[in-house]
């Protein structure tokens, strides 16, 4: 019996989209998930300016540490404000004190005259974006920062991009964070990533995934059921597997408990220890959070049978490479009131942008 773990780790976000809450409802109802797509993300994405980026990042690491979380691997994308995204990012993460692993996310969808391919068709050569999100991510990395190479999707890429991402992977020393299969309109991914995938890749969500990949996955039980394409059966892989949020908040224990239930959804044999592990696993990619001392208000933190039908369980207080990041609950480096009150002024920008 304890009441204290080590930091918990988000293994799929976008801290971009915390100023997504209370947008503007769709011109179009979605019908399906490119839709969502189409209506929802790749809209949102195209409005972000840096100041929006910053302030966005700062509210979802704020929100992540006060959930426990005190890693997040990022998925960014702003195909109108590349250059210094994951400076952007990577500033706010460190003011709060949350560990991260930046990416840009590429793509081809993006006409090089700013148009956006909105049918299903492949695109066929590297457009200039995916080209100029690889260099973001080269430079960032090249700046000393922990980062990996960013695919949206295969099925908006060309075989030139996905290969170049994967090139400059293997020239960093770091692996690809793609989503793959999470809708059908994906299920092709496992075909065509075959030849490239390695052990340090992350692949998010893989609900449709057939074939055998090499990498990670990263299962992100909210964001499928959200977007209404089917459960992932992630217990049928024998990938290591690790919990995401997919930009939902980062709240971990929360998407544990979750995770656990629509494994039991789908299976009555499931037990809650398959769900806690694949949390855990979310420390091979951040050794250090072991380090880290969470101190939660609820003294059964090391029982997943517990953990699993026991909600609304909070941290009181965080120590991170030695240094206190969460007093009370509340964030110690920076003033939550003044995070949420830039981050309304920044949604509101942003919200603004949408409606016109
Ligand atoms: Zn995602």
């Amino acid at each position: 019996m304890t009441d204290t773990t080590p930091g918990l780790v988000c293994g799929h976000h976008h801290l971009y989209s915390s100023l997504a809450r209370g947008m503007p409802a769709p011109p179009k109802r979605p019908g399906n998930f490119l839709d969502v797509l189409n209506q929802v993300w790749w809209r949102l994405d195209a409005a972000l300016d840096l100041d929006m980026i910053y302030w966005s990042a700062m509210l979802g690491a704020t929100e992540a540490l006060m959930s426990g979380t005190t890693c997040l691997i990022d998925h960014h994308e702003s195909p109108n404000a590349i250059e210094g995204s994951l400076d952007a990012i990577q500033r706010a993460c460190d003011a709060v004190g949350v560990r991260v692993i930046t990416t840009y996310g590429v793509t081809d969808r993006w006409r090089d005259d700013g148009s956006l391919v909105q049918d299903a068709s492949l695109p066929k050569k590297m457009s200039k974006a995916a080209a100029r999100g690889l260099g973001e991510i080269k430079r960032h990395a090249e700046a000393g920062y922990r980062t990996m190479v960013g695919v949206h999707a295969a099925f908006t890429c060309s075989d030139d991009t996905l290969q170049a991402s994967a090139a400059l992977a293997q020239d960093l020393g770091v692996g690809v964070h793609i989503h793959v299969s999470e809708g059908r309109e994906d299920a092709g991914a496992g075909t065509r990533l075959r030849a490239l995938a390695a052990d340090n890749w992350l692949l998010v969500h893989c609900v449709h995934l057939k074939e055998e990949l090499q990498g990670t996955i990263a299962h992100n039980p909210r964001s499928n059921m959200n977007n209404a394409v089917g459960y992932a059966q992630p217990a049928r892989f024998k990938n290591r597997v690790i919990l995401g949020t997919d930009g939902i908040g980062a709240d971990m224990m929360d998407e544990a408990r979750l995770s656990y239930v629509a494994h039991r959804a789908d299976d009555i044999h499931a037990t809650p220890e398959t769900s806690w592990s694949w949390l855990a696993n979310g420390s091979d990619f951040f050794p250090e959070s072991l380090n880290d001392r969470v101190t939660w208000n609820y003294d059964h933190m090391d029982d997943p049978w517990h953990l699993a039908f026991t909600t609304g369980i909070r941290p009181i207080s965080i120590t991170a490479d030695g240094a206190q990041v969460l007093t009370n609950g509340l964030p110690s480096r920076v003033d939550i009131k003044e995070v949420r009150a830039k981050a309304t002024e920044q949604s509101t920008r942003l919200h603004a942008k949408l409606a016109a």
